[in-house]
């Protein structure tokens, strides 16, 4: 977890790797098919170029078939999701039936200042659409309200680490790797 540009994405890559699951990005889930145009694409696009979530049901469905597939049978990283509390509820659901446990929720700590700089100068390299100042502002705003409020119900479940996200990559990496390795894996 993380607001955006906390580089969850960058990270979930590298962790996935060494554990030897696939990340699920929700994000990047959601981009492929707007590039592809699928009917969800469609759908997706009108809330990611506002900078809103995707309606729940849509997104549920979404991580529930692709957690499904085969490669994610011995377990998986999920990279944006849950974002919601009722994501959590429905996450909750979907691991209690394949028979997976929740090992540990990474919060990716980082400066609002630093974050929005970084959203920027992503804007001008990859020129993502909801990179925009304004949309930019509004994930802000969107993640603070719906989901900085995980990182309590996580924490109660003694399940939260929390690891600086300042820095070069792979010093977080670093940091991410010390904090797993002190986690039971199921
Ligand atoms: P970020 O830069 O915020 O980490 P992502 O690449 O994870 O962005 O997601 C991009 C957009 O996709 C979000 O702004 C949102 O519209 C949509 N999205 C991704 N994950 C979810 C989710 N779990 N629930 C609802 N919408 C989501």
């Amino acid at each position: 977890m993380g607001p955006p540009g906390a580089g969850k994405g960058t990270q979930a890559k590298v962790v996935a790797e060494h554990f030897g699951v696939p990340a699920i990005s929700t994000g990047d889930i959601f981009r492929a098919n707007v590039s592809q145009g699928t009917p969800l694409g469609v759908e997706a696009k009108r809330y990611m170029d506002a900078g809103e979530y995707v309606p729940d049901e849509i997104t549920n469905r979404m991580v529930r078939n692709r957690i499904d597939e085969s490669d994610a049978a011995q377990g998986f990283l999920l990279d944006g999701y849950p974002r919601t509390l009722a994501q959590v509820e429905e996450l909750d659901g979907m691991i209690k039936f394949t028979g997976h446990k929740l090992d540990a929720v990474l919060s990716v700590v980082v400066d609002k200042d630093e974050v929005v700089k970084r959203l920027l100068q992503r804007a001008q390299i990859e020129g993502r659409a909801d990179d925009t100042e304004d949309v930019i502002r509004r994930r802000q705003e969107v993640y603070a309200e719906q989901t900085e409020p995980l990182i309590g119900v996580y924490r109660d479940r003694n399940l939260l680490i929390e690891v600086d996200g300042m820095g070069e990559v792979d010093e977080v990496t670093k940091r991410i790797f010390d904090a797993l390795d002190a986690v039971p894996q199921s």
